[in-house]
């Protein structure tokens, strides 16, 4: 990839990777304002992070995958998180990680909904398939046994509903970031030291002999097409991958989460993240929600719930959000937790995961030359890609500043294995 002055970088997405390649490329040792421009082109009418990375759990593991752009971003989170004063900024912090199966009590629904109306993308459930990373990641450093006693200090979970209780990771390998936080810390540091946020929706990218010479988008008041001149478009749009570059095999899944406030301040809610497997009461099946613990005065706990397959909309202010899907969390989450039931919904939010289609897992990372040189896809971060943000940034500013990525080799991530 050319490496010569002046440089115009339009990034299209203000998700976590969108940001935080900003971040990064504002601070890679040749930045200079006077030669470089970063540019965020970002679609919603709310600002970043409107999409998964606003709305996703936050944990940032050593034994995600794929383990190469794992190593790298893990260590660049504990980085991040020094020189930034991360716990304060956006919740850095270890964490412990259990597995926990048991069975839910019966409680109150607290919609009219009657028992059984479903609509019918929540009867087509979709795992997020975090878990897997277990196998391909890093092994556990010993075997971690079954039991169904609770860890002491898990306050907020029930011995008697426990059957089986065990440590998915010890905590030195296991964090969590607040993402919304995480993403609009990365923009304000950014555009510290001059990138720009645009609000537009793009719709090409513009290409002449080769090389990627702009971005159409347009301007949401007035729905004028606008362009904005590109020596290098970073693809960062997370599950609207494809809408701009159709040979990517990018989707979207549906997921719906809630965040819970405790009723009482006075019961500090221990760091756990928790991935559970619920018998449901009176024969009504399992379920396998995600509960987060987050660290603040407020004691937040975020769940969420399998994936569905509603369809992607064109814009991330037009997803809907199912009530029902958050009401199922909550169920959830009341029949297996006394001291949560005490508490009450703050948030009821859906957002698209991105999904790679086809044999190969994503994300899709490096120069996709075969379309445009200039072109950088930094997209199918599935999962992980609030854990996989710093690294895959890193990359993608190597690769533009210096003209190779040297922080990890992602040759198994490159576009043409994929388009
Ligand atoms: C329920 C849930 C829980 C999760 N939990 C975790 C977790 O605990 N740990 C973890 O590591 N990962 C987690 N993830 C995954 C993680 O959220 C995603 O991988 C990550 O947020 C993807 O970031 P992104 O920047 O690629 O995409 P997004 O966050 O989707 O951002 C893409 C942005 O591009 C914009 N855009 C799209 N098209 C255009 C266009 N044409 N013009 C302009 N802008 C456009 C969108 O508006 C959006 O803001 C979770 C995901 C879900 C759904």
């Amino acid at each position: 990839m050319s490496q010569t002055a002046p440089r115009t970088v339009v990034i299209i997405g203000g998700g976590i990777v969108g940001c935080t390649t900003a971040y990064y490329i504002t601070r890679h040792p040749s930045f200079d304002s006077s030669t470089t421009k970063v540019t965020i082109l970002e679609a919603s009418a709310h600002g970043a992070a409107q999409g998964a990375s606003g709305k996703a759990g936050g944990l940032v593991a050593r034994w995600a995958y794929p383990q190469s752009l794992v190593d790298v971003s893990f260590e660049e989170h504990v980085r991040l998180a020094e020189l930034h004063g991360g716990a304060e900024r956006w919740g850095w912090r270890y964490v412990n990680c259990g597995s926990w199966e048991g069975r839910a009590e019966a409680v109150p629904e607290s919609s009219s909904r009657e028992a059984g109306e479903e609509h019918e993308y929540l009867n087509r459930r979709k795992s997020l398939e975090k878990t897997l990373g277990l196998e391909g990641g890093k092994p556990l450093k010993k075997p971690q046994n079954k039991t169904s006693k609770l860890p002491d200090d898990l306050n907020w979970m029930e011995e008697d509903l426990t059957d089986a209780y065990s440590l998915m990771a010890p905590p030195v390998d296991t964090a969590q970031v607040h993402p919304y936080q995480f993403t609009t810390s990365m923009l304000s540091l950014a555009q510290e030291r001059g990138a720009s946020f645009v609000r537009g929706h793009a719709t090409r990218i513009v290409t002449s002999n080769g090389r990627v010479t702009s971005v159409e988008y347009t301007d949401p008041p007035t729905q004028a097409a606008q362009q904005l001149s590109a020596t290098h478009v970073v693809l960062a749009t997370g599950a609207w991958a494809a809408s701009l570059l159709p040979s990517l095999p990018i989707t979207g899944t549906r997921a719906h989460s809630i965040t819970i406030l405790p009723l009482s301040k006075d019961l500090p809610i221990a760091p756990y993240v928790l991935f559970t497997e619920i018998t449901l009461p009176d024969g009504r099946g399992g379920a396998s929600p995600e509960i987060y613990a987050r660290p603040g005065p407020e004691g937040e706990v975020y769940a969420c719930g399998a994936g569905d397959d509603a369809p992607l909309p064109g814009c991330v202010d037009d997803v809907v959000v199912d009530e029902e899907a958050c009401e199922k969390v909550w169920m959830e989450v009341r029949g297996v937790s006394r001291v949560l039931r005490q508490g009450s919904v703050d948030r009821r939010q859906a957002c698209y995961l991105p999904t790679v289609l086809g044999r190969r897992a994503g994300p899709i990372i490096g120069e996709a030359e075969q379309v445009a040189r200039g072109l950088v896809a930094a997209t199918g971060h599935t999962c992980w890609g609030i854990c996989n943000a710093p690294g895959t940034a890193r990359a993608v500013a190597e690769l533009i500043m210096e003209g190779e990525i040297q922080c990890v080799n992602l040759k198994n991530m490159a576009p043409k294995l994929f388009l």
